[in-house]
C-alpha cells in the first residue's frame, strides 16, 4: 500500500474524483501540478498506454508512487470515437472547451443519419507506477447513452451528456457519491484496491 502518492493528472475534475476515492484509505495524495510536474505528451494509442506513460512520468520525476487515469468516451455510432482522443475534441487555441466538444460529438452522431444509435461508454484505465518502474493498470467501464441537450452542472468534461444505464439523470445531475457508486473510474479503482491495498 503506497504511503505517499502523487496524482499524475492536471485535470481538476479527475483529481477531485481520485482524491475522494482514496480518502477512505487514509491516503492524502498530492497533485502533479502542486509538485510542478508538467503534463507529458500522450503519444499512446490506447488508454492503457497513455495511463502508464503518465504514471511513469510522475513517478520518475517525484520519486513517489504515482496514480494516473486515462479515460474517454467511446460512442458506438462513431466506431468508438472520440475514445483515447476525447480531450483533443475539446482543444481550441484558448484551451479546452467542453461545450464545444459535446456539440462536436452530437454533430458527428447527427451526421450519421436518423437511425444512428446513441449508445456510448466511458472507459478509464488507472495506472499505479512505483519509483522503481513497476506499473500495474486496471480498467473500468460504464455503459450508457448520450442525451441532448446537455443537462446538469456537477462534475466535468462530458458528464452533462452521459446517462448511465439504469438511470434517467446524466452524470452531471448525479451527486459525487452517486457517480462514484457506478462510474468507470470507480470500477477501475475497485479493481486497483482489490489488487494492491
Ligand atoms: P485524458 O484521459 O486526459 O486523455 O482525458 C479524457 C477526457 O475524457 C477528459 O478530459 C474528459 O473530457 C473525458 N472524461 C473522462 N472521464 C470522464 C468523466 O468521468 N466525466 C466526464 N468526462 C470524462
Amino acid at each position: 500500500m503506497p504511503g505517499k502518492l502523487v496524482i499524475a493528472s492536471h485535470n481538476e475534475g479527475k483529481v477531485r474524483e481520485i482524491r475522494a476515492l482514496l480518502e477512505p484509505y487514509g491516503i492524502e495524495p498530492v497533485s502533479a501540478a502542486s509538485l510542478d510536474i508538467p503534463e507529458p505528451a500522450e503519444t499512446g494509442t490506447s488508454f492503457a498506454a497513455n495511463s502508464e506513460l503518465k504514471a511513469r512520468f510522475s513517478a520518475d520525476l517525484s520519486g513517489m508512487v504515482a496514480l494516473a487515469d486515462d479515460s474517454g468516451l467511446c460512442v458506438d455510432a462513431l466506431n468508438g470515437e472520440p475514445g483515447v482522443y476525447t480531450a483533443d475534441w475539446a482543444e481550441t487555441p484558448n484551451g479546452r472547451d467542453w461545450a464545444l466538444a459535446m456539440q462536436k460529438v452530437e454533430d458527428a452522431i447527427q451526421a450519421k443519419g436518423p437511425d444512428a444509435g446513441r449508445d456510448a461508454r466511458f472507459v478509464s484505465v488507472l495506472s499505479l507506477c512505483w519509483p522503481d518502474g513497476h506499473v500495474e493498470s486496471f480498467e473500468g467501464r460504464a455503459e450508457g447513452s448520450l442525451a441532448w441537450p446537455p443537462r446538469g452542472k456537477i462534475g466535468f468534461g462530458f458528464d452533462p451528456v452521459f446517462v448511465p444505464h439504469g438511470h434517467d439523470r446524466t452524470y452531471a445531475e448525479l451527486s459525487a457519491e452517486e457517480k462514484h457508486a457506478i462510474s468507470h473510474r470507480a470500477e477501475a479503482f475497485a479493481k486497483l484496491v482489490a489488487a494492491v491495498f
